[in-house]
């Protein structure tokens, strides 16, 4: 049977190019009759949060792409977190190392800049090699007797081309000599991605891997680690990158791409994977609105197009609308509606931001109306009020965003920790500081505390406002 997985790292916001390479996975999967899997990758444990991982199955979730085998859910080639999964990959790392596939390397980092330095003054490749890293026979006993660290890297050719097949690309051929002694282990015996991707894919019995053309450097070295093992490859298949309107990668400086983003800006789950199933792939008949089952239905791998597709916020807009007007009855809208934000447990968070300031219960809507909006329409005219030069007040929001991209939790201590922390930096009061944020965030110069309110609107739509403001 056909199994495809989704491996994702949890180390920051659910990308929406992780739900667009889950949507083909499941597709093809479910196309074959055949299973569709959630592995968590966390094996890089400074970045990889609990949080991260969470978001990225309730979002993967909301949006319909549902697993067959995965962390929360279970199946019988668990566990599905790598970072459970540390004894097995040193297992078959000895195994490497005892058949002569792999070696322990003992270099310092200080070698290993000279190495490639020498390297490069010499003008050869700058992949490090097996024979470039081996030290004498007495250094590597004395440095293994003293318990030196260590990692694992393993044995790749030096010369010749390494042919690998890929679904959509046909041969992709990579010299040998560009491709280098990659480390299995780290020294502190957690796994790379590619010995724990390889083996757990061939544990997990995957039988096709469809993942972003990121990943096509990293197949030569997969294949070997298969032959390795005496192991049968997968076949792979490397899908195009979603790109910005300007053709470069998508990339969160001039796109969205954090899938909560879409949901707190009140779009819809089947709008969004429709849409995702339109980058690089269309149906038979070219229609633009479909539904996850029309797309398994009719799904073929072959129709994917390797020309970047091209994720257009204006274009997903448009869908949206069109599901809007079209799927949604008016039942169906209201439900749609108190899913988004008219329900309890967001209205309650407003509430005690609301009380202090209205006297008539008619006066909460407009004073609360930044909590169910996207981005204010703003122009320069409405920072008037604000004392600091323009340049002045562009440098202090985009620094704003740029902290607020990296809290490592988004509460309003956090926030006005941040906040403080750049205010003395600028030598601004926090006063002056907060007024061209309180209307990027609230649209106005009046109205509930802009600390709360970015607080409850959350890091997705917050930085989106402070971004919208000086753009
Ligand atoms: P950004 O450039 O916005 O910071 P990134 O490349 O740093 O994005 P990562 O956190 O490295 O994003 O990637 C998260 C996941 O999203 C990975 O699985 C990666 O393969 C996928 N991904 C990132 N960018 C794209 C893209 N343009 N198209 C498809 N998938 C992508
Ligand atoms: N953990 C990798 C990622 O984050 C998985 C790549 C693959 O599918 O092999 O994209």
């Amino acid at each position: 049977t056909v199994r495809t997985r989704i491996a994702p790292s949890p180390t920051g916001d659910p990308h929406v190019g992780t739900a667009y390479i889950a949507l083909f996975n499941l597709c093809f999967a479910r196309q074959h009759s055949g299973q569709f899997i959630l592995r968590i990758e966390d094996t890089d444990r400074v970045r990889s949060t609990a949080e991260s991982e969470q978001m990225i199955l309730d979002s993967l979730r909301w949006l319909g792409l549902e697993w067959d085998e995965g962390p929360d859910v279970g199946g019988p080639h668990g566990p599905y977190r790598q970072s459970e999964r540390g004894d097995i990959y040193a297992q078959y790392a000895q195994q490497l190392i005892d058949a002569g596939h792999a070696f322990k390397c003992y270099r310092t980092s200080e070698e290993l800049d000279e190495l490639r330095e020498a390297r490069k003054a010499a003008g050869m490749q700058l992949a490090l090699k097996p024979a470039d890293l081996a030290l004498d026979p007495a250094e590597q006993a004395r440095r293994e007797q003293e318990s030196w660290p260590y990692v694992v890297r393993m044995n790749v050719p030096s010369e010749g081309v390494c042919v690998v097949r890929d679904m959509l690309r046909g041969t992709i051929e990579v010299e040998w000599a560009q491709v280098d002694a990659q480390i299995l282990l780290k020294s502190d015996g957690m796994p790379t991605y590619h010995l724990a991707n390889v083996v757990d894919d061939h544990l997990m019995k995957i039988t096709h891997v469809l993942r972003g053309e990121e990943w096509i450097n990293s197949a030569p070295k997969h294949q070997l680690l298969y032959e390795y093992f005496g192991w049968e490859m997968p076949q792979l298949c490397h899908m195009p990158l979603l790109r910005n309107p300007d053709k470069s990668k998508l990339s969160k400086r001039k796109n969205p791409t954090s899938i909560n983003y879409y949901r707190r800006m009140g779009f819809l789950p089947q709008a969004v994977t429709n849409y995702l199933g339109r980058m690089g792939w269309s149906m038979p008949d070219e229609r633009e609105k479909f539904s996850l089952a029309d797309m398994m239905a009719e799904f073929d791998i072959q129709r994917v197009s390797l020309g970047g597709p091209v994720f257009d916020l204006e274009k997903l807009t448009w869908l949206n609308g069109v599901y809007i007007r079209e799927d949604l009855d008016d039942d169906a809208l209201l439900l749609a509606l108190r899913e988004w934000a008219f329900n309890e447990e967001y209205v309650k968070q407003i509430l005690p931001q609301v009380r202090p300031r209205v006297e008539t219960l008619s006066q909460v809507i407009p004073l609360a109306g930044h909590f169910f909006s996207g981005l204010p329409a703003l122009t320069e005219d409405d920072f008037d009020s604000v004392k600091l030069e323009k340049e002045e007040l562009v440098k202090l929001l985009q620094f704003l965003v740029w902290r607020f991209e990296v809290v490592p939790a988004w509460s309003k201590e956090v926030l006005l920790a941040e906040v403080k922390v750049l205010a003395e930096h600028f030598d601004i009061k926090m006063k002056a500081f907060l007024a061209p944020v309180f209307i990027a965030i609230t649209g106005s110069t009046s109205s509930t505390s802009v600390m709360d309110a970015m607080a409850i609107l959350g890091s997705d739509v917050t930085r989106a406002r402070l971004r919208s403001a000086i753009e």
